[in-house]
């Protein structure tokens, strides 16, 4: 172990359930690295002097999770023009005289998660549904219309928010009132899950995949439990299913790659280690 000593962290409020500092520990101690990722309990109204003091306190950046994401992207010296889509940072970067630049790798993750299970496939290739309209829904939609998505079907229970989402976004985006899901993913070469519906502790997501195609990829952002009853339920039909896992363990290596100078490698034992913090 050499050189100067690097730090990062998650700020967040609450923070103990995030399992950001197991991942880019898991990360530093495997490349043998001189630093500590740490989580940092942040409440909302100190959000900003906690961001202020990162350059300080010599941290190399941060990574922010609810409720931090929104108000943080107003705290930075530059944001991402990607970010800015997405209207929230999960990530700062320190650079040079201190300045923080914000990123959101979310949805950027959850694309190469996709891929890491179906490398042929491109958000071009078809029709997407997409069940939810919160923030993990905007950063995927973002990033799938980056990569040139040409139809995106909005499904969301509260369908006013699909509305804005499609206003903001444009023609791409076809708003969906939520009783008609199992109707409009008959065709569609992606289904995604970015509702809550099926986390555990929460009853499982609602629909009939009834219509679905076999050749239909369907994934789900949920990793806890690794596989929802939704996920399950298509896996039996002949579908190639992926959970979310890919998607934190993607968004995460760039993060690592600005901080620690390393582009750390997803392994199956990384995987596991993850995993393993859930068992009881
Ligand atoms: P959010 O902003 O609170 O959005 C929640 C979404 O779930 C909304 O679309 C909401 O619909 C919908 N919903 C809630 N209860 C519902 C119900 N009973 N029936 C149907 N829909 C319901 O949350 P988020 O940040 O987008 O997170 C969504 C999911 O993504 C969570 O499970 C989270 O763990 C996961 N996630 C995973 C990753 C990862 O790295 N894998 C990253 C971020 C998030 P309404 O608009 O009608 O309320």
């Amino acid at each position: 172990m050499a050189g100067e000593f690097k730090l990062a962290g998650v700020m967040g409020w609450p923070i103990a359930q995030s399992r950001s500092p197991i991942l880019h520990n898991y990360w530093i101690e495997k490349y043998n690295l001189n630093g500590r990722y740490v989580p940092l309990a942040v409440q909302p109204e100190r959000l900003a002097d906690a961001i202020r003091g990162l350059p300080a306190l010599g941290f190399r950046g941060c990574n922010l999770t609810m409720p931090h994401k929104q108000l943080a992207m107003t705290m930075v010296d530059s944001v991402t023009d990607t970010a800015k889509r997405i209207g929230a940072i999960n990530c700062i970067v320190v650079g040079d005289e201190g300045k923080m630049s914000g990123t959101n790798n979310d949805g950027n993750g959850y694309v190469l998660s996709v891929q890491e299970i179906a490398p042929r496939w491109k958000p071009s290739d078809g029709p997407i549904a997409i069940l939810g309209a919160g923030g993990a829904a905007r950063a995927v939609v973002v990033a799938l219309l980056e990569r040139g998505a040409q139809e995106i079907r909005l499904i969301n229970r509260t369908f006013e928010k699909a509305e804005r989402l499609a206003r903001e976004f444009g023609r791409a985006i076809t708003p969906l009132a939520w009783d008609r899901r199992a109707d409009v993913i008959s065709d569609v070469a992606l289904l995604t899950n970015a509702t809550n519906q099926g986390m555990i502790g929460k009853p499982k997501l609602d629909i009939s995949l009834d219509r679905l195609s076999k050749a239909t990829l369907v994934s789900d952002l949920i990793y806890v439990p690794p596989e929802t009853a939704f996920l399950a339920a298509a896996k039996e039909r002949g579908n190639v299913t992926i959970n979310g896992l890919g998607m934190l363990l993607h968004q995460a290596r760039p993060a690592f790659e600005a901080w620690f100078g390393i582009l750390p490698d997803i392994t199956a034992d990384l995987r596991k280690t993850i995993m393993d913090t859930f068992k009881t």
